[in-house]
Order: C-alpha cells, then sequence, then structure tokens
C-alpha cells in the first residue's frame, strides 16, 4: 500500500505575501515577485519522523511529504537526488583556518544527477507538477543544464519541450537537448535574452514558462538539497556552505529547507553561513552583495566559461542577498582562470573533475582562506553542481589557453 502524502497548503509571494492555489499553474505573483509553497509543518512534525524518512529509498521522493505533489502518478522519477557527499582529505588538510587542525571539507557531487546536474531535481517536481495540473507544452530559457533536464523529464512525461539557449552555448547541451527530443531555439544573446523569448510565445505558442523562480516548484525540487545534506550529516548542518550562484534557486532553496527543517524540530540553530560563488565576468550579486544593496543591477557583457554562472539579471536577486546576510555569509567572485586552476586541482588531488561551476567553490575557499570569514570554520562544505563532459570545449579553452590540443 501507498504511502504518498505531501503537506502543501498552498503559495505564499514572497515579496507582498499575496497567497494562491497550488491547483491551477502559476507562475509568478501579480506584483511580480516569485511564490513559494507552504506546508502544514506542524502537522507533518507529529506524522514523519527521520526514522521514517530512512526506512526508504535513497532520493528526492524520499522527501515527498515537503514537496508539492500529491498524488504518486504524477511523479516523473529518473532517479534524482541521493547524490554522495565526498570528503576532500587532501585539500581539506592544506587549509589553514586557524584551528590548528584543518577543516572538514566535503563535496556534495550533484553530478550523478540525470543529465549530469542538480537542475535534475528541480525539473523533477516541476515536471511532475505541469503533469498533476494537465499542462502539455513546457519552455524554458537555459544557460545549459536546464535545458537538458527539462528535455529529459518532458520526454520521461510524454511532454512537449521547447529550450532556448545562447548561440554560443557548448554544443554538447545542444545535442543532449534535441536527442532527448526538445525543439531547441538558439538566440543571439544570453540567458536574459531567451527569457524574453519564452515568456513573448506564451500566448501565441500556448506554452507554459518554467523558467527558473518564475515557476514555483522548480525550487522546491532543490530545495531537497538541503534536506538532503541535513540527513547525509546526521542532521548536523556544517559551519559553512559554498554554492556557484546563478539563478539563485540552489541556494533560496537550501535556505528555504533549513527553515523548514528547523519547524519540523529536525535540526537547530546556528545555521550554516552561505558563500555565494560566481565568476568575475558577471557577478552582480557578489556586487550588490558588497555594496550593501537590495537587488542586484544586470551585469554587463556577462562572460565565463562556468555557463552556469552566466546570469546577468536573476528575478529573485533580493531573495539572494537575503538569504547570504540571514545567514552571516558572504560572496565572492572568481576568474575563469582560477576556475580553471580550482578544476585540475580537484581532478588531480581529489579525482574529482568537476564542472567550471563545482570547480568555483573551491577556488572561492581558496580566496576566502586568508580572511577572517573562515576563521574558525570546523566543517565546509562545497557542491559540484553538475559533470564536466558537456563543457568538454569550454575546460579545454581554459586548461591550455595557447595549445591547440593538450595531447597528439
Ligand atoms: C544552473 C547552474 C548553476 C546555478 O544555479 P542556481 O541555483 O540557478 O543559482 C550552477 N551550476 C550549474 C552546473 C548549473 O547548471
Amino acid at each position: 500500500m501507498s504511502d504518498w502524502h505531501s503537506f502543501a497548503i498552498d503559495l505564499e509571494c514572497t515579496r507582498c505575501g499575496a497567497r494562491a492555489e497550488l491547483e491551477a499553474p502559476q507562475n509568478l505573483c501579480a506584483c511580480g515577485a516569485p511564490l513559494s509553497t507552504r506546508y502544514d509543518l506542524a502537522l507533518a512534525a507529529r506524522r514523519v519522523s527521520p526514522a521514517m524518512l530512512a526506512a526508504r529509498p535513497p532520493g528526492l521522493w524520499r522527501y515527498r511529504e515537503f514537496l508539492p505533489v500529491r498524488e504518486e502518478r504524477h511523479v516523473t522519477n529518473l532517479g534524482e537526488g541521493g547524490t554522495p557527499l565526498l570528503d576532500l582529505p587532501r585539500l581539506g588538510a592544506r587549509l589553514q583556518t586557524g584551528r590548528g587542525t584543518a577543516p572538514r571539507l566535503l563535496l556534495k557531487d550533484e553530478s550523478f544527477n540525470p543529465t549530469q546536474s542538480f537542475k535534475a531535481r528541480g525539473m523533477a517536481v516541476a515536471v511532475s507538477r505541469a503533469r498533476a495540473l494537465g499542462l502539455e507544452h513546457l519552455a524554458v530559457p537555459s544557460a545549459g543544464n536546464a535545458g537538458s533536464a527539462l528535455a529529459a523529464y518532458a520526454a520521461r512525461a510524454g511532454l512537449r519541450a521547447t529550450v532556448f539557449m545562447p548561440r554560443d552555448t557548448d554544443r554538447s547541451f545542444v545535442d543532449e537537448c534535441v536527442m532527448l527530443g526538445a525543439r531547441v531555439e538558439l538566440v543571439d544573446g544570453l540567458i536574459d535574452d531567451c527569457g524574453r523569448r519564452v515568456a513573448a510565445g506564451k500566448s501565441t505558442e500556448g506554452w507554459f514558462d518554467v523558467s527558473t523562480l518564475k515557476e514555483p516548484y522548480r525550487l522546491e525540487g532543490k530545495k531537497t538539497l538541503g534536506y538532503e545534506l541535513a540527513e547525509q550529516l546526521d542532521w548536523q548542518l556544517p559551519d559553512v556552505i559554498v554554492y556557484p550562484t546563478g539563478g539563485g534557486t540552489g541556494l533560496i532553496g537550501m535556505w528555504k529547507a533549513f527553515a523548514e527543517l528547523i519547524e519540523l524540530g529536525w535540526i537547530v540553530p546556528p545555521l550554516p553561513r552561505l558563500v555565494s560563488v560566481q565568476a568575475s565576468g558577471c557577478a552582480p550579486i557578489v556586487r550588490a552583495f558588497h555594496a550593501g544593496a537590495e537587488h542586484a543591477d544586470a551585469w554587463q557583457d556577462a562572460h565565463t566559461f562556468a555557463l552556469g554562472l552566466r546570469v546577468p539579471v536573476a528575478v529573485a536577486d533580493f531573495l539572494m542577498l537575503r538569504a547570504l546576510r540571514a545567514s552571516g555569509g558572504t560572496a565572492v567572485a572568481v576568474s575563469d582562470a582560477e576556475i580553471a586552476a580550482a578544476g585540475s586541482d580537484l581532478a588531480t588531488s581529489e579525482g574529482i573533475f568537476p564542472a567550471p561551476e563545482g570547480a568555483a567553490t573551491w577556488a572561492a575557499v581558496q580566496k576566502l582562506e586568508a580572511s577572517e570569514f573562515l576563521h574558525g570554520a570546523q566543517s565546509i562544505v562545497l557542491f559540484n553542481t553538475g559533470g564536466w563532459t558537456k563543457y568538454g570545449e569550454g575546460w579545454r579553452r581554459a586548461l591550455h589557453p595557447t595549445a591547440r590540443e593538450a595531447h597528439p
């Protein structure tokens, strides 16, 4: 017998507090801000326990009570979540954080997800919800991995997918979407230009917009990063979390997860300090954080081979900045050369060749090492948000900027 149950109640605007119902398709609130799913956590705390979760198979759906999918038949599953949390003993031993003993350094490796990125978590839930709501055609702007994930989950669910990507995206991302049956349109511009194309086609093409945070349920899927991290660490969160930030769902999702886990009584403060990592060629959140601003101005001429970080403007900028400040965290920009060096380091010292975005987190820790920020930190978790293979051209150019070929 199925024990499927969701404690989702409704949606609430993250800015004006207006409510919206789960039974109809939702994008942004009328005031222009993202909507966030609410749960009856008081009741959930009486009905669900960590021991119950422990008896379930690993993966995203073990947190079903805290996800918005109410009927099991709508679940679109490709094996998402349940990714390894790996110790980085050699890199950790090199860190001096002023304690005498080196901190414990860990890496959550999201490249184990379907289509090799943590975008699978968000799309698994968004597509399952789309199915529950009877939507048939989904469209998304993508820097690469969101398109691949949507293509895969839409195929799995029997829905149509259209993906808009910048024309200069690594070819592997485009091929993957096409092979998974999505229609791909290449756009002269960046992800914000792609987003405008999705918005413009809503009425003429009849598709539903599943852009990051303009659609509320990708956030719920990504929130499971926080649940899973807490569970893997036996409900003892680390001192510092270092996350590569583009549109911000990972960071905002984890912060939401921690708030829910406190309400459930499964964790206790202090919460981890969040570090947002961006590329110095596109660092709107880093700039706004250090300027003390509540919103981030659009970044001009965004460029980096860490394609998931090439997001010049984000609808949820204020939520990222709020989470960083509320956690006592910070924001760091790293150059493409620093990302490349950090990637080699992870690969040769620990056997983990990451996505450029994942490499950026190790580059950021090295930058923070000398500062007060890491002083006394005993546990630090990095996130490798994706696999390296689709960035083959980007990695080759970054690691061998002058060589035509690395090997004969
Ligand atoms: C999308 C993406 C990011 C950025 O994540 P957000 O949660 O949107 O900030 C980072 N890394 C990779 C590999 C991505 O695909």
